[in-house]
């Protein structure tokens, strides 16, 4: 390994912060394409040195959690199912919460941005009304047959009625 790249790996570790602030994530892409043509067994050893057991551990019980509170969430907008509540697909990668009236984008603006800071303020609010789990199929019929694209947002179709 080159001295850049092991220093590079060095300030990466000393960034703080599980939730991956921009600087960590912009000095991973550095770090990325410095090794991206090394051979893959040397690239693993880099991942490896880069992030300690701790980090990888603790990744994973933030993505635990933001699972669980993903489901928490869609469940509630299922009608108490973790289920679209058009068409009832109920893998959960499919699924998401969808604005019945077509601004789901508009209000998801600064901080909610991230889809799991949007379950967590879904929830802190008591679960207000006007969403609804939809799975991406129905939510792009959906946008289709409202025109939501844009600025042209028709009517709002419940699929919940
Ligand atoms: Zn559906």
């Amino acid at each position: 390994m080159n001295s850049k790249l092991e220093q590079r790996i060095e300030e990466y570790k000393h960034v703080d912060g599980l939730q991956m602030p921009k600087e960590k994530r912009d000095l991973w892409w550095e770090i990325r394409q410095m090794v991206k043509d090394l051979p893959k067994a040397l690239q693993m050893k880099v991942y490896r040195e880069a992030h300690p057991a701790k980090y990888i551990e603790g990744w994973h019980r933030q993505r635990d959690k933001n699972k669980l509170l993903k489901v928490e969430v869609l469940t509630h907008y299922g009608d108490d199912s973790l289920a679209c509540v058009w068409c009832g697909e109920d893998r959960v990668a499919c699924l998401s919460i969808d604005h019945i009236e077509g601004r789901g984008n508009r209000q998801r603006k600064g901080s909610l941005r991230s889809s799991s800071s949007f379950y967590s303020w879904l929830k802190k609010q008591g679960y207000p009304s006007g969403y609804q789990t939809l799975c991406m199929n129905c939510q792009f019929v959906k946008r289709f047959e409202n025109k939501e694209e844009g600025q042209y947002a028709a009517k709002p179709i419940d699929f919940s009625k």
